[in-house]
């Protein structure tokens, strides 16, 4: 195996960073090295062609998906839809995209309230889909919120204990989403994530990490994944610059993200969410065939 000097400065840093942590402390950062990760593809309703979620799903499942990312909004009145396009399939509901009403962390109390109960309600509709949580942004920069500080001690003594036991009742997460700058100031990194779950203390409470966002904001892949350790439940993939099919921007490098999945034996989805510049009945195969590339070389 050839290591390029980047690559090679990584997994040393890694391979130093476990010679100097004992094992209870490398434990007690979230990491599960011991456990072999898979890599999983999944695919947002919105971005996988064909008429109707039938054909989309036979599409899917040809290109070697595993699974398929709905949007929130409507899905209540879909539980049975998506039960019946799914039997029989080895594909099924990744997680859950947003859709909720509210702000968790508005300045404005009543969208609070709306938001704690509009993704309860979603939660347990991921629940009963079997998706393995509810991706939920604390708040857009468009939206009114409360000042830093406040909003990170709401969110991990009240809000997320809350709506993350009622997530653990119904089995499945709210998955907490960093955003780069230009969307969201208050959470930009996945170690922030992490450490909002670690400190709400609830099981039902874990987040993510979207390789777009990722681009803008992380000084390293690795480094983010790792972070993320256990919390870490979700991924999203586009390509790097503009956001479109992984591949259709030059230079396009998920190897050192996915050894930092291997690393922490990551065992859910990578999900597409991204646009696409050619036909998709050929960029989406070809993406496939990249990553799994790209996920064998890390
Ligand atoms: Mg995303």
């Amino acid at each position: 195996m050839s290591l390029n000097r980047r690559e090679f400065l990584a997994t040393s840093a890694v391979t130093g960073l476990a010679a100097v942590l004992p094992g209870a402390a490398w434990a007690a950062s979230g990491a599960e090295p011991a456990r072999k990760a898979v890599l999983k593809l999944s695919c947002q309703e919105g971005v996988a062609p064909g008429r109707d979620l039938g054909e989309k799903l036979d599409l899917l499942e040809k290109w070697g998906f595993e699974g398929i990312e709905p949007h929130g909004r409507g899905l209540a009145d879909r539980i049975g839809e998506f039960q019946n396009a799914l039997r029989g399939r080895r594909i099924r509901v990744s997680a859950v995209c947003a859709g909720f009403e509210g702000v968790p962390i508005s300045s404005d109390p009543e969208e609070r309230e709306k938001a704690r109960k509009s993704i309860k309600e979603l939660l347990e509709v991921a629940g009963a889909l079997g998706a393995t949580g509810l991706i939920v942004v604390p708040a857009f920069n468009r939206q009114p919120a409360m000042p830093h500080q406040e909003a990170r001690q709401f969110l991990v003594e009240d809000f997320l204990p809350d709506v993350g036991e009622h997530a653990h009742k119904h089995g499945t997460r709210v998955l907490l989403e960093p955003l780069n700058r230009r969307e969201a100031y208050f959470l930009r990194l996945v170690a922030d994530a992490a450490a909002i779950c670690r400190d709400s203390g609830s099981p039902g409470v874990a987040c993510m990490g979207d390789f777009w966002h990722m681009t803008w904001e992380e000084t390293s892949d690795l480094g983010a994944f790792i972070s993320g350790g256990a919390y870490l439940h979700h991924v999203h993939i586009a390509s790097r610059k503009r956001r479109k099919m992984p591949g259709e921007d030059e230079g396009d490098d998920y190897v050192l993200g996915f050894r930092g999945l291997k690393w922490i034996g990551y065992q859910d989805f990578v999900s597409f969410e991204c646009g696409s510049e050619g036909d998709k009945m050929q960029t989406i195969p070809a993406a496939v065939k990249l990553l799994r590339e790209q996920w064998r070389r890390a």
